[in-house]
Parts: C-alpha cells; structure tokens; sequence
C-alpha cells in the first residue's frame, strides 16, 4: 500500500470514506456545496481501479460541464500516480452520448462522419422549413425550445402530434417531424440528439444495450440535480439491475430548470432503485465561516426536499463586502481596482480570482477595465467566437469535408469565396438532388447534370464537386500533425485571407477576421497536439470537427491550459468549480433575480443560483450593485437585490448606503483614491 495513499484516504472524513467504500448498492451522496461530493467520486474511482480491480476503461464519470470534466480527469490521473488511468471515460452527458453514436451509428441508420448541429446551424433548418410551412419566423426561438423540450422529455414527432392540443401545437408537432427528417437527410444530429438517440436505441434493441452495460461496469454521475428526463433515463439503462451506480448532488444547486433539468431525479432514484443507499455530507472543506453562514441563510428561504446544515472549520474569515457603485462603469472599474488592490496586498496570483456574473452581456465592460489595467483575464462561455462569420465559414468547410451529406454547410460556402454560382444554378441543384434523394455534394457528382445546367455553370458545379470530393478523400486518411497541415491547405487554396480582406468594410476588420481564423487553426493544432500527448490518439478532422461543436454546449473557449490569469464567467458556468476570491457583481433586482424569475418558482432557481455563487468563494467575498444602469438607452434606477437582506446582518459589510446615490463627484473621488492607493504602492514597489 502507497503511503501517500492511505493518508489520503484517512483525510477523507467518515462519511466520505462511506460513500467511497460503498459498492454493492447504488449510493446517493446528497450534500450542500464545498462538501467534497467531486472528491468522493475522484477518490472512489481510484479505488474502483485499485481495490476492486475495474479496468479503468469499465469506469465511466458524467459531469455537466467541459470544464469539470477535464478538471475531474485531471484530479483522477493525479490520485492514480501508481496505477495507469488510461482508458478512463470522463466526459460530459453529451461527450458520452457522442460515443454511443459514434460506436453504433449504423444501428441508429446514421453514416459514420455525421455532423453536429448547434443552435445556430438548426436555427436556419427550421426557419427555412417554417417558411415553407407558412409559420411566421418570429416563433423561431418558442419553436426551437419546444423541439427541444420534447426531445429532452424523450417525446418522438408522432407521439407529440397525438399530444397537440390546438392547430398550432399541431403545426409545431409537425415541423418537429419535418425538422427531424431534415437532419437525417443531412446525416446530422443536433445536441439533444446526442442523448436521445443512445436512449432510443437501448429502448429498442436489448442486444445493443447489454453489449454497453458490459462496457460501463461502473457509473459516476457529478451534479446530478441537474440531469434532465431523458440523462436521467440513459443512465437508469446503463446501469440496468447491476446497480454499479454513484450519484452526487445537491438539491440547493439546481440551476437548470430552463434546459428540463428535473430535480425529482433526486426523488426518482429512491424509487428506481429500491437498494439505495444515501449519505449526506455535512463538513464544508471550501469556504470561510462567515461566507457558509451567508450561504446557509440565503439558501434557507427556498423550501427543501431534504435538510443539510452545512459547517465548515476553516474560520470566520474576512467581512463580506457590499458595494454600491454609481453606475455599471463604476462598478467594473471599482471591481477591478478593488482586485489590484487586493493583489498586491496580499501577493496573490492573478487565476485566484473570480468575477462572476449572472448574465454574459455583464462582462463587457469589466472586459473593458481589466484590459485597461492590463489584466490578464479568461472568460468562459458565452463566447461569440464561433457565431462568427469567418469562424462559421471555415467550420462550414471542415463540416462539409468530414460529412459531404450537410447540405446546410454545403449552402453555406458554396460562393464563399465567391465561385459565380447563382441562384437559379443552386435551384436546379437541388431539385435535381431532392428528386433523387441524394445530397447536392452527390448530386455535383452525377452526369445528369449535363441535361438541366448550361455548360458555364455545369463547369463550375463540376469543378467545385470535383475540389471536394479530393479534400473528403484526404481528410479520410490524414491525421494528426498532417491533418492540421491538410487544414491549412484548404484555407490556402480557397484564398480565404484574401476573400476576407476583399469583403470586409475596413483593413481592421479583415485583420481581426484574418486573426480570427488564425486563432481557429491554432486551436485545432492545440486540441490534436495535446491528444497525441496525452492518449497517444492521432486524431483525424472528424474528430476534431465534432471535440469543436461540442465546446458549444456550456461553454467555449476555455481549452486553454490554466494560465495565471482572472476567470470571468456566469454564475451558471461557475458550478462545481471554485476560487480563493471571489467578486460577483450586479446583485440588484431584476439583475439576481433575473426579471423575469421575480415569481415562484423561478425566484427559488435564481436565489440557488445566487448560492452557488456565493459558495464559489474559499477566502473572500465582494459584492456589487450599481444605483443606475443604462438599460434600454435609458438610466434606470436600481435597487439592491432582495438576496442581499436575506444574508445575515453581522457577517455583511456595506459600503455606500444602499439606496443613497453617490454623487458623480463622490464616485469619482472613490475611484482616484484607489488608483492612487495603487500608485502610491507601486511606486513603494519600485523602490
Ligand atoms: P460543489 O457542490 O460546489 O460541487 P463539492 O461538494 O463537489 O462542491 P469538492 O469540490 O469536492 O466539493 O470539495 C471542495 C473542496 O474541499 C475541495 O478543494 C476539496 O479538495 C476539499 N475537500 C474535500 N474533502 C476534503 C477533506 N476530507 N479534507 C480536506 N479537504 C477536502
Ligand atoms: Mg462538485
């Protein structure tokens, strides 16, 4: 026995300990955050491996997030310093799911290189087909979130239609069947589909199910609240009657109502799984006393399915501020002097710091006053990098490669750059591919052509099917270091630098476009590079393309190896993870709560994701809210959040009266004393 092992298996408290020894009977750990959840299930899989002799790659991990899947993989490789964690399955649902169709696409009568959609790609299917199907395209975002809804309540086209209740639902039922065909004819599959289909198949063919039982020998699930219908029942059919089962979770964290998550999964279980055994963990190990008192209070307004009181022996800790800013712009530029400040003080590093937010539009400015400073700072999800034109030109291309059958990205870059094929030309294209049942990639391939184009255009069709049908035969063989190299080729040979400096408004954007795309290539140089490192896997492009779609999911952009720089994300991106201090700003109502969950029961989901906010924070905690903010190109008054009245009084430290306005003047003295505070500090620095 490792040493180092024991010990740490004896700093796991008891209950932990239970929850990792526990394996005969499915086990619900159910606890309030910072309580050690991940790490039980980090450490339980090191024990699978060691003591129970599971092959790491009978071992499956589900988590929520791209980024606590690695960070969990991460942790795992660390426990499994002595045993190979090789093989190890650390994913996503949807990364999960991904695999499942990868391996058994033929069942599912799909082709092996299928697309991934993402909102945006399957937000121009339906609107053509709602054109067609004389909907009026302003219902496009209420169609979009019902398909989904349906798919994630695992409801097929047919059984929605019986379900419809009006001549509306009734056409909305319909275009989900027009749409599903759609993308089947693509060869595509669209996120929900990713968990829907593996669903569907085990429901239909038992043989193909226990060939996948056998495979996951044991299954993990982080974050369980906020599984959806259609996660919970992939894995209720996983798992089968083996009950090779450990779910983590934490009622008080269910922050994904809006996407069908079901926090009666936590119920469900119990009748599921008759031989369930729970633990619930009390000891807090992340945060300062004072901001579990905050936390617990807070979280004590909502109603519970089951009672935690959560304590923790790390100390009072420091006050927890409030802070009231004149303005949005004060507020980023308080939040970011306020962090230098902090910094130099104590000589913290850069990446101890968090700010989060409840929406994404709330970045922007404190973007703005951390590059001011000079700031190094990393901001996940909501990133707009891949709705991107450029970006979304180039994926097009790599799609299309991959997958000659997606006529979306097929239309998409047709004439980009421009290839003088027109409207009329396309039209018979795909009349001619339609009558056939065949993709307009095959259909440039065919000698029926000469009969319904004229010679120019037939030439250019031809040309531009011939070019494609070369790159699809290489991107089939190539991989790794020469498929990046393959990559570039095709940017080459399309002259894409020069389209973009040709159609853009100014040499600046074509600049940043051109860096755009840069950033994408070296992205894909990254992701192949560090497969080959770690797995020793030489990826191909349709690897790459479908790791690409998916960053979509959560979050984007964060692929990055962790650098010392300041996260900046949602509070709905923040799950899971944790900072030494954090800073959460624009706790104001209808800011957090959002307006529009001002009303049970939406107000519960914003209070608990203001909890998981709040217990982000190990050391410190700084709030804050502006008195104005321009909303609408007006300046709107706004008031404190209500959550902050419901945090006990002598832990919280205001500053600046609530609901007394700083003078501009005043503001503006705030701020230069802090900057001078830095200055002054830095010129002692210099000395
Ligand atoms: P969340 O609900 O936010 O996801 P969690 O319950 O998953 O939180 P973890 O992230 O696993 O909590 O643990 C919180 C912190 O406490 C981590 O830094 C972890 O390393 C530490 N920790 C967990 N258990 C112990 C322990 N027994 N002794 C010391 N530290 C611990
Ligand atoms: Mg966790």
């Amino acid at each position: 026995f490792n040493p180092d092992v024991q010990q740490r298996m004896h700093s796991l408290n008891p209950r932990q300990l239970e929850a990792v020894l526990h394996i005969d009977t499915p086990l619900l750990v159910l606890a309030g955050a910072g309580s050690g959840k991940t790490r039980v299930i980090t450490e339980k899989i090191a024990h699978l491996v060691r003591k129970h002799d599971f092959k790491p790659h009978h071992i499956y991990a589900v988590t929520f997030t791209n980024k606590a899947a690695r960070e969990m993989k991460e942790r795992v490789t660390k426990l499994m310093v002595d045993t190979p964690a090789k093989g190890l399955n650390v994913s996503t649902f949807h990364n999960l799911g991904l695999n499942i169709i990868r391996q058994e696409y033929k069942a599912l009568n799909y082709k092996a290189n299928f697309s991934i959609m993402d909102a945006t790609d399957t937000g121009q299917i339906l609107k053509e087909l709602m054109k067609k199907n004389d909907l009026s395209p302003e219902e496009l975002d209420g169609v979009q979130w019902e398909i989904s809804a349906w798919k994630n309540q695992h409801l097929d086209p047919k059984i929605a239609l019986e379900m419809a209740e009006n001549p509306l639902e009734q056409a909305r039922a319909r275009l989900y069947a027009a749409y599903q065909k759609q993308l089947h004819a693509y060869n595509a599959v669209d996120f929900d589909d990713l968990i829907g289909l593996p669903v569907r198949l085990f429901n239909d063919q038992p043989d193909i199910l226990t060939k996948w039982q056998n495979k996951v020998r044991y299954l993990l699930v982080d974050e369980y609240q906020d599984t959806n219908a259609a996660q919970y029942k992939l894995v209720r059919q996983l798992v089968g009657l083996n009950g090779k089962l450990t779910v983590v979770g934490d009622d008080d964290q269910s922050i994904y109502a809006w996407r069908g998550a079901q926090p009666e999964n936590l119920a469900m279980l119990q009748q599921d799984f008759p031989g369930l055994h729970l633990v619930k963990l009390e000891q807090n190990y992340r945060s300062s006393q004072r901001i579990l008192q905050s936390a617990n209070a807070l979280i004590a307004q909502n109603p519970h399915v089951f009672e935690k009181r959560l304590w923790s022996e790390m100390g009072m800790g420091d006050a927890i501020r409030v802070i009231a800013c004149a303005n949005e712009n004060q507020e980023a530029e308080r939040v970011v002097s306020e962090l230098v400040v902090h910094k130099f003080q104590h000589r913290t590093k850069t990446r101890d710091y968090a700010i989060l937010y409840r929406g994404n539009h709330q970045a922007r400015l404190i973007e703005r006053a951390l590059r001011e400073q000079n700031l190094p700072y990393i901001l996940s999800g909501g990133q707009s990098f891949f709705d991107k034109a450029e970006i979304k030109d180039v994926m097009s291309y790599l799609k299309l490669i991959v997958n000659p059958d997606d006529d979306a990205a097929f239309l998409r870059i047709i004439n980009t750059p421009r290839r003088e094929i027109g409207a009329t030309t396309l039209e018979k294209l795909a009349t001619y591919a339609t009558n056939r049942g065949i993709s307009l990639f095959d259909a440039t391939q065919e000698f029926g052509l000469t009969q319904i184009l004229s010679e120019k255009s037939l030439k250019r069709v031809q040309l531009f099917g011939q070019v494609l049908l070369d790159w699809v035969k290489e991107a089939e063989v190539l991989e790794g270091a020469e498929m990046v190299t393959f990559v570039r080729g095709v940017l080459d040979k399309i002259e894409y630098d020069n389209w973009l400096m040709e159609t853009a408004s100014s040499v600046k954007t074509a600049e940043k476009r051109i860096e755009n795309v840069r950033d994408l290539l070296l992205w894909i140089e990254r992701i192949v590079k560090k497969a080959d490192e770690e797995d020793g896997d030489q990826l191909k492009l349709a690897k790459v393309v479908s790791h690409m779609t998916l960053m979509d999911i959560m979050e984007r952009n964060e692929d990055e190896k962790e650098h010392d720089m300041i996260s900046l994300m949602t509070l709905h991106a923040s799950k899971g993870l944790e900072f030494p201090h954090v800073f959460l700003v624009g706790v104001e109502e209808e800011m957090l709560p959002h307006k529009q969950n001002l009303e049970s029961p939406g107000l519960e989901e914003e209070r608990r994701l203001a909890y998981v906010g709040i217990t982000r924070a190990q050391r410190s905690l700084t709030m804050t809210y502006a008195q104005k903010r321009r909303k609408y190109g007006e300046d709107m008054r706004c008031e404190p959040s209500r959550f902050l009245y419901e945090l006990p009084e002598d832990v919280l430290q205001w500053e600046g009266k609530p609901g007394v306005e700083l003078s501009k003047e005043e503001a503006k003295a705030h701020g230069n004393a802090q900057l001078e505070q830095i200055r002054a500090m830095l010129a002692a620095k210099a000395k």
